[in-house]
């Protein structure tokens, strides 16, 4: 591992370039593995049997958290049927309030294991710290790291190491910049198969939870080479305007979209507000297919 002064940063660490058979040039941004000028074809990431970054986009749904076994089942089964791949559902939640609840922890992830198990759906699940990491990539098929945890360092060192695909999500007030230094992080560390989550960003603008930067997606798919996927549901904060952003979102060229479902939105643990109820999403999954077909792709 090799350090040396960039003109844009202050120093660069170029362990990619001296860890490969590449040629060293210069370091003009302060990504490198992760950026378009080194690999600049898509890439594709596969999740369990799901490929992610391909013509077909690719959507993720479910609650918020798992909460009982009744309530994934009934999820994984609606997905299933719907043509939904990849199931969502938090079993380590970083919430806001120490008061609200914290997740099911490794009963939640067996749970996750069972649904994939009885419908084939594959499982993305949040960790938040180095024990949960070791948990979930035990369990689930990719690991996301969330907002809060974008800029933690040690935990993305060590995702680098875990043999799973990560679903890295934009800080709260994180430039696109820094979110790719982050997954740069992650490739550093030996993990490549990332795929990018904008969620929404704060501005000063409250009717929104966040502000989805829907001009993300076309910025960062021509700066790096990784998935870009959108997250309509915690940019809105509110059901009823999550499927013009998730229309917004593949329209605008992302490679999926991780939406929250729940059974019944009215008793969920976390995120009820945002959630849409399984007719909606099914009714929205007809619309996205729509879309996809117009701009070139598949659902
Ligand atoms: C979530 O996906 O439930 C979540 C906590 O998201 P974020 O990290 O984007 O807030
Ligand atoms: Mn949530």
């Amino acid at each position: 591992m090799s350090w040396r002064t960039n003109p844009h940063e202050e120093r660069v660490n170029t362990v990619g370039a001296t860890q490969t058979a590449e040629p060293v040039v210069s370091v003009r941004k302060p990504y490198r593995l992760v950026s378009r000028d080194f690999h600049p074809e898509d890439s594709v990431v596969k999740v369990g049997n799901v490929a992610i970054g391909g013509n077909k986009v690719v959507v993720i749904s479910g609650p918020c958290a798992v909460e009982s076994q009744e309530q994934i089942m009934a999820a994984g089964a609606f997905m299933a049927q719907i043509g939904v791949p990849v199931l969502r559902g938090g079993a380590y939640k970083p919430r806001t309030s120490p008061y609200s609840f914290q997740g099911m922890g490794v009963e939640g992830l067996e749970i996750l294991a069972q649904a994939r198990m009885r419908y084939g759906v594959m499982i993305v699940t949040e960790a938040v710290d180095h024990e949960s990491l070791r948990q979930v990539a035990k369990w689930a098929d990719m690991v996301q790291i969330g907002a809060r945890n974008m800029q933690n360092f040690e935990l993305l060192k060590a995702v680098g190491q875990v043999g799973k695909p990560v679903l890295l999500k934009r800080g709260l007030a994180a430039t696109i910049d820094e979110w790719l230094m982050a997954a740069e992080y992650v490739a550093a560390h030996g993990n490549h198969d990332i795929i990018l989550c904008e969620r929404g960003i704060r501005t000063y603008e409250t009717k929104t939870r966040n502000t989805l930067d829907i001009s993300a997606v076309p910025v960062v798919k021509q700066l790096s080479h990784l998935p870009v996927v959108i997250d309509p549901s915690h940019a809105a904060g509110q059901w009823q305007w999550v499927a013009p952003l998730a229309k917004a979102g593949v329209a605008a060229g992302a490679d999926g979209l991780i939406i929250e479902a729940h059974p019944n939105p009215a008793e969920a643990l976390s995120d009820g507000p945002q959630s849409l109820n399984f007719p909606h999403l099914e009714e929205l999954m007809v619309d996205l297919g729509n879309i996809a077909r117009a701009v070139g792709r598949d659902l």
